[in-house]
């Protein structure tokens, strides 16, 4: 049989139950989940490929995905929001994973740009974007990264000035999800001379179209292929006084608040791949004949999937718990930067013997595991490398 004729990207297989039952979600949650299953399955998955062509989704999956109510549910109703818990988001995220769709960038525009909003701006700033966020008609995204630094977020370049009845931005960030799209985007810049990167770093609400602010065209990456990532360059750029999000020299502050939440989502959207690999594995190799018989009834084969399945169920009992505790507020740095680090490098491990078993087709990109193989890779390297988040690790002991 050929690659071609045994195509099955982004057909979801029938799922695995997982070694230990989940216990995490209530009836709404898994309402939720059958809403956010149609539209994943129909508006996502018969696209992914032409996503990955052009290099990011179209513009309008943004409003459909506002109008299904799948943008910003846990902000609070009044700013559009559906007011759930992140165990909802969560839901959205496995979702997504469940399809393998790489494209989208959902979750940094709902739960990490959206919260920066209504955590720490203006009741005007809530007010004039979390409902247009909610709706689709704004998209978001942040950046902090730029060519220079990455890990090392104290030594950013980009600059606001203090210009009396403006701030004048100057500088280029890269990489940055959704950028291609973006309507606002948190910028992080520098305000202060004070030489402490950490007391002179402020955040602001930057509205595409400004004078001054470019995109770059979305970069080619190995993998994710159909996520916009791009540069934005910053040239003069006046921003009104009130685009500044929180007080002057309180960026950094902003940015380490939320990060335990934003390294658990990466540890959950890196789960749901590892999952969604594996269940395209073992429905694979059931049916995959080798020398008579399938190639799962081999015992090298039997006992590599029984090895995956645990590595799998171990991996969701530690997400789960971590979300359960952040959920209940008391999810620790140090416990997120854990499952960060240690589910998405299982999410390697087991994609890498996912391919294997699929011997060569495992190789050909239409094959869902290839795509895996090469998406969830920079779970290790973005939000903060795998390396920082061992330092993190080794300071809480
Ligand atoms: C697909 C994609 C999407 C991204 N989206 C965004 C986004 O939306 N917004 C945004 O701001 N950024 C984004 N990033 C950037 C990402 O967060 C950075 O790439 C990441 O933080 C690493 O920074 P760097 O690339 O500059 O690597 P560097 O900081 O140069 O690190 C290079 C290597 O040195 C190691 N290293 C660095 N410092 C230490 C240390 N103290 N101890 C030990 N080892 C160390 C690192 O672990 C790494 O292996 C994205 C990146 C990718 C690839």
């Amino acid at each position: 049989m050929s690659a071609s004729e045994k195509k099955e990207a982004f057909n979801p297989v029938p799922e695995v139950q997982p070694l230990i039952g989940r216990t995490l979600f209530n009836e709404t949650h898994e309402a939720f989940r059958e809403t956010a299953r149609r539209f994943f399955e129909r508006e996502v998955a018969p696209n992914h490929s032409r996503y990955e062509e052009q290099g990011h989704v179209d513009r309008d999956l943004w409003n459909k995905a506002g109008e299904a109510g799948l943008l910003l549910t846990a902000i609070p109703e009044e700013y559009g929001g559906l007011g759930g818990d992140r165990i909802v988001s969560a839901v959205i995220m496995e979702e997504q994973a469940r399809v393998g769709a790489s494209a989208v960038g959902f979750s940094l525009h709902s739960d990490i740009v959206a919260p920066y909003i209504f955590n720490f701006g203006t009741e005007e700033q809530k007010q004039n974007y979390l409902p247009r966020m909610a709706s689709g008609e704004l998209v978001g995204a942040i950046a902090m990264t730029e060519p220079g630094t990455g890990s090392d977020l104290q030594g950013i370049k980009t600059r606001a000035e203090d210009k009396g009845d403006h701030w004048l931005l100057n500088g280029s960030k890269i990489f940055i999800t959704n950028g291609y799209l973006c309507d606002i985007v948190i910028v992080a810049a520098k305000t202060g001379n004070s030489g402490q990167g950490s007391a002179d770093t402020s955040l602001f609400i930057v509205e595409a179209g400004l004078d001054g602010f470019t995109k770059g065209t979305p970069l080619k990456k190995i993998g994710m292929k159909g996520q916009d990532t791009c540069e934005l360059f910053f040239s003069d750029v006046k921003l009104p006084k009130d685009a500044i999000l929180g007080a002057p020299g309180t960026g950094f502050g902003m940015l380490m608040k939320e990060l335990a939440w934003e390294r658990l989502l990466i540890a959950i959207l890196a789960q749901g791949a590892a999952e969604f690999a594996f269940e395209h594995t073992l429905d694979y190799a059931k049916n995959r004949q080798a020398f008579g018989r399938p190639i799962a009834s081999f015992q090298v084969q039997r006992h590599k999937l029984a090895q995956l399945a645990s590595e799998v169920s171990l991996g969701r009992v530690y997400t789960d718990e971590c979300l359960r505790a952040e959920v209940e507020g008391r999810l620790s740095p140090a416990g997120a930067a854990s499952a960060k680090c240690w589910v998405s490098e299982m999410c390697s491990r087991v994609i890498d013997q996912c391919v294997q078993i699929h011997g060569g087709y495992g190789f050909m990109w239409e094959y869902p595991v290839a795509r895996a193989f090469v998406d969830n890779r920079v779970h290790q390297i973005y939000g903060g490398t795998n390396d920082i988040m061992r330092e993190l690790i080794a300071r809480s002991l």
